[in-house]
């Protein structure tokens, strides 16, 4: 099939790298200059396993391009998928200007355009958004019906970044929600040679399971921070805890690690975003409230941990090892590094930083703190460190390398050190090697 995506981020990309080693024609469309001009040289824009890897190859072999010229792009293919930024705006709602303006481009190169189109929704959008925000605007910018002139469908995406590519080439599941049969089988088509079971849906329905699939993940991760917490006071390491509770086939071993919360440019804004809808609707989500709540003040557990096991803060060296939500990544998005460092900036810390791909990202945010070249360099001298991401670089961290801190405390709000190797740390929801209660 011949495929144009509309917005070239983490989703788009993976997206259209997928459909290309798929054997689909590709063209992503993009409105930042640099990204075309790096995703035609073959270069990856952002970073995730594989992707420069396989971006080459579909570049190389004609199957992907990129352009800004959305019009043409949409013109010369079959199905276009929108996978634009839908943020969060300053009342938890979500902001839909992009995927607004983005459908009504889409309209307009629709206009004049012979033969079937199919316009997918993948960005996550609030139920409800595909019927009331884009089919308009679709429909205004063509002149045409939706549902007989063309297609609408809303397939959400549940690919994790630090796996995107892994995950969208695999799926457990592909979800399509669509306005019409016609336009619903076309996009089932194109997951035909993909190994995964089809569910399909309403458009609302399709919606609502990206939203329900996030905000329960989310809870997971917010309750095992709760029990972490805990455990943390009695001496127990919650990950005991939690494989014991995971191993229950109705609950699953997923999601269930304690430490520092998530982050990511999905949980925060999704949960926020049901939430807001819920309360527009005249329901009061109060577990979703306050998966938010208790995600939010585990950042303030960790700085609050190592301040006091540091014996305060003011003109000391901390070093943080990890800035980007999670491994593999170099998104920053809502990190609980962001939040944990300004904390500590504002106790009087020092702050120098190590990540191996999310530091130029952190620079925007955190100009003023030391970045170095490599754990170990980041590591020399500091009063403190603290681990926030559990990158596998992190776990060959010994003695040896702990050494040449001028201090001794030790804090991991990830389980990432092994305790052959390094003595005397703690964990920020179970003892670590240290045995030490809250
Ligand atoms: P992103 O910010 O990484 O990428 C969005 C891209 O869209 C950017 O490159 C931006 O320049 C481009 N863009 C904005 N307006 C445009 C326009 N009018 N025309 C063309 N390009 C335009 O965002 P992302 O992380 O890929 O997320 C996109 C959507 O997918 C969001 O709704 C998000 O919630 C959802 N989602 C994200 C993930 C994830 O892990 N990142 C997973 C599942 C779903």
């Amino acid at each position: 099939m011949r495929i144009s995506i509309v917005g070239t981020g983490y989703v788009g990309l993976s997206t259209g790298v997928g459909f290309a080693k798929k054997g689909n024609d590709v063209t992503c469309v993009d409105i930042v200059k640099g990204k075309v001009g790096k995703i035609n040289s073959g270069e990856s824009p952002i970073y995730e396993p594989f992707m420069e890897e396989y971006l080459r190859e579909v570049v190389g072999n004609g199957k992907l391009k990129a352009t800004m010229e959305l019009l043409p792009a949409v013109s010369d293919t079959d199905i276009t998928f929108i996978s634009v930024p839908t943020p969060q705006s300053e009342d938890g709602s979500a902001d839909l200007s992009y995927i607004e303006r983005a459908a009504r481009d889409i309209g307009r190169a629709l206009k004049g355009k012979g033969g079937f189109h199919v316009v997918v929704v993948k960005s996550t959008v609030v139920p409800g958004t595909t019927e009331g925000t884009v089919i308009p605007a679709l429909e205004e910018g063509s002149g045409k019906k939706a549902g007989t002139d063309f297609g609408v469908c809303m397939n959400p995406e549940f690919l994790r970044e630090g796996r995107a590519l892994e995950d969208f080439l695999k799926p457990d599941r592909v979800v399509i929600g669509s306005l019409d049969e016609r336009g619903g089988d076309v996009i089932a088509g194109l997951y035909d040679n993909f190994d995964a079971p089809i569910l399909r849906t309403d458009l609302k329905t399709a919606e609502m399971i990206k939203y329900a699939a996030n905000s329960l993940l989310a809870t997971k991760i917010s309750f095992a921070n709760e029990v972490g917490n805990i455990c943390k006071r009695m001496g127990i390491d919650t990950y005991d805890v939690m494989k014991g509770v995971g191993m229950d086939s109705r609950i699953s071993p997923s999601f269930l690690d304690s430490g520092a919360g998530f982050g990511g440019s999905c949980f925060p804004k999704d949960v926020a975003a049901i939430v807001a809808k819920g309360k527009e609707l005249g329901c009061e989500p109060r577990i979703l409230s306050n998966v938010i709540k208790v995600n939010r003040e585990q950042r303030s557990i960790v700085a609050g941990l190592l301040e006091e096991r540091a014996g305060g803060l003011e003109g000391k060296k901390v070093a943080v090892l990890g800035l980007a939500f999670k491994p593999e990544s170099d998104d920053i998005r809502e990190a609980p590094s962001i939040d944990i460092i300004r904390e500590l900036k504002g106790k009087g810390a020092r702050i120098s930083a190590y990540d191996p791909q999310a530091m130029e990202n952190m620079r925007e945010l955190h100009p003023d703190i030391s970045y170095e070249d490599d754990a170990a360099s980041c590591i020399n001298d500091a009063d403190a460190c603290l681990i926030l991401t559990e990158w596998n670089d992190f776990k060959a961290l010994s003695d040896t390398d702990f050494s040449r801190m001028k201090g001794n405390v030790i804090i991991e709000a990830r389980k990432v050190l092994d305790p052959e190797k390094v003595k005397g740390f703690e964990g920020v929801c179970w003892p670590g090697n240290l045995g030490v209660e809250a």
